[in-house]
């Protein structure tokens, strides 16, 4: 039985060299806390998503949590957001004790309601935190209209969405910060936990540096708190400079394999990812949905697929969010679309003949449902 579950092991072995130098020149380099390969990847990850600065930190949690504090974001004030999205997102507003306000998404692409965000703001609100989720790029023009017809900064959760483009503009680069994750699986993965923050304003790279290093400016003088140890590992970071040269390699991976099922199930009652106008997907996980979803699942995993819904829960619905105040009914897109969908395999290292397994035997089970 084969797990279509994602691992890297495929992709090591593939670019195993790459990595294992990567890991080689950290060590000899002397410097394995800040050094020059946290530096480098700093400049060119900036450079790949047009801005001026970027900032590593440990985790795309964290990305968020110093990107919120570095725009001034304090216990007590509001975050505008979605529910429809990973828990992190939320639990970095929770972190800042800030209070996370959700906002519906659309039926269509599963993304924030950009039409449902003016009615949510206050006069406590500090940010809007659009979330482009499994890869696509929020509706940015009217989002930014209404950030500065408000005065309010935009943070992006580009957690999934490393090389999405809408209208040709690279997401990461429409805010006043964006925060990306390394983990593993996401589209630009380590090996092992990393993220980092971008931004063009000079001050906010300020505020984030000091932020992740201690809250210090100079060594062993810290200027403001609180302050974090929130530091991308060398490691990590040469790993990812590596990887990011064949980021844009990975990305058509997963279009090429996003395209297969598009035509495999087309004709089918399988709702396939739907792309707003302008977007360029990247695919980070390939959402479907069917009424059926539970009774696919399970049939599937008779045949060896296990299949990932993203996300089972919204946020707002989990028992650790219950001080929230978002009854069930709340929220009724998100709560609708959770119960229907689910993600069929992507990654850039999946196989041809894995994927034709996966459609066949789907094929097979839409038409005897
Ligand atoms: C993965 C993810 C995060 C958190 O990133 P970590 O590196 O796991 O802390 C935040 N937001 C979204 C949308 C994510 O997918």
């Amino acid at each position: 039985m084969t797990q279509y579950v994602w691992g890297y092991l495929p992709e090591y072995e593939k670019e195993r060299d790459d990595i294992l130098d990567a890991v080689d020149t950290v060590f000899r380099s002397g410097k394995l806390v800040l050094g020059p390969s946290v530096a480098a990847f700093e400049q060119e990850f900036a450079a790949y998503n047009g801005v001026e600065h970027c900032v590593g930190v440990d985790n795309g949690t964290n990305a968020i949590v110093l990107g919120l504090r570095a725009l001034g974001v304090r216990a007590g004030d509001e975050v505008i957001t979605v529910s429809n999205t990973a828990a992190p997102t939320v639990i970095a507003i929770d972190q800042v004790g800030a209070k996370p306000v959700f906002v519906d998404v659309d039926r269509d692409t599963y993304l924030m309601k950009i039409d449902q965000v003016e009615a949510a703001i206050t006069d406590r609100t500090r940010c809007l935190l659009p979330v482009h989720l499994y890869g696509q790029c929020v509706d940015m023009a009217p989002l930014k209209q209404l950030a500065e017809k408000h005065g309010l900064p935009i943070l992006e959760d580009c957690a999934q969405a490393h090389g999405a483009r809408h209208h040709g503009q690279i997401v990461g680069s429409f805010g006043k910060a964006a925060a990306f994750s390394f983990y593993p699986t996401k589209v630009l993965g380590a090996y092992g936990d990393g993220g980092a923050t971008i931004t063009s304003d000079s001050e906010v790279d300020a505020r984030l540096r000091r932020l992740r290093y201690y809250g210090m400016q100079d060594v062993y003088h810290v200027v403001s708190t609180p302050g974090f140890n929130s530091r991308l590992d060398e490691v990590q970071a040469e790993i990812l400079r590596r990887k990011l040269t064949r980021l844009d390699e990975y990305i058509a991976r997963r279009r090429l394999i996003a395209s297969r099922y598009e035509e495999a199930f087309a004709g089918t009652d399988l709702v396939t990812p739907r792309l707003a106008p302008g977007n360029d997907h990247v695919y980070y996980v390939y959402v479907v949905r069917h009424p059926k979803r539970d009774q696919i699942i399970e049939t599937l995993k008779q045949h060896g697929i296990s299949l990932n819904i993203s996300y089972p829960w919204p946020v707002h619905t989990q028992k650790g969010f219950t001080h929230l105040n978002y009854p069930k009914g709340s929220l009724p897109v998100t709560e609708e679309v959770a119960d229907e969908i689910f993600s069929l395999p992507m990654y850039a290292s999946l196989s041809d003949v894995e994927q034709e397994r996966v459609v066949d035997i789907l094929h097979g089970v839409l038409a005897n449902l």
